[in-house]
């Protein structure tokens, strides 16, 4: 068991630190060439690995290239492309209705605030705050994903469960100029190491700063229960 810095800002200016060093070239893994294919991108990678994101949507840009082409696609022909992905109806249904929204009502443009975005369909403030940083340049939120979520409290940075509770508590203790890089790092760090089933504590650079590192510790304070 590791002992983590106080206060929990210090704890995340040492986190940072290390990460920056340990992942110097950390960014975002979806590939897209524009915002509408960055804002499909995100929408499908829900509860799917990025990598096989990647690879549909190699096809999938191919076939449709405008809100209106994704609007005016019948479902099933949608759902098909996409069927390697999870939730693929649900997702078309949403790309469906969130392309109609953008033609209709933007111009065509995927639009660059917060509640627009989160007012089409399948957009949370996770991939709102996505789209915002990458397609915009906009950087008003933290991404909190499954990994922002799972190691920030097994670093003691957070003691939130939710994801938006969690959100709101890092914007009070993350300086705002790693406010983009802190997720993509955190992702990083939970695909090489601090997985989430059987982390790789001893090869870890933040063992002697975390209190759920396994050497001595009991408890994977992620998620309570005991290793
Ligand atoms: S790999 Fe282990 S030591 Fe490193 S951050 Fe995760 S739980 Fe802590």
């Amino acid at each position: 068991m590791g002992t983590p810095l106080s206060p929990r800002d210090v704890q995340v200016e040492e986190v940072l630190d290390r990460l920056y060093e340990e992942y110097p070239d950390s960014t975002i893994s979806l590939r897209y060439s524009n915002r509408l294919e960055l804002l499909i991108a995100v929408i499908l990678s829900a509860q799917c690995t990025d990598e096989r994101v990647n690879t549909v949507c190699a096809d999938l840009f191919e076939t449709y290239r405008t809100p209106e082409e994704y609007a005016n696609a019948p479902q099933e022909e949608l759902a098909e492309a996409i069927s390697s992905i999870t939730y693929y109806n649900n997702k078309a249904k949403y790309i469906r209705s969130a392309c109609a929204d953008i033609a209709e009502k933007h111009d065509g443009e995927v639009p660059d605030t917060m509640s627009e975005l989160t007012d089409l369909a399948g957009v949370g403030r996770k991939t709102a705050n996505v789209v915002l940083q990458h397609g915009h340049d906009i950087v008003e939120g933290i991404v909190v994903d499954t990994h922002v979520q799972r190691i920030s409290r097994r670093l003691g940075i957070t003691e939130e469960e939710r994801p938006g509770t969690i959100e709101r508590d890092l914007l009070g203790i993350v300086p705002e100029e790693h406010w983009q890089q802190f997720t993509h790092l955190f992702i990083d760090h939970g695909r090489a190491t601090c997985t989430a089933i059987n982390p790789d504590c001893a090869d870890c650079v933040l063992a002697d700063i975390c209190p759920s590192e396994k050497g001595d510790s009991t408890v994977d304070l992620a998620s309570g229960d005991t290793w």
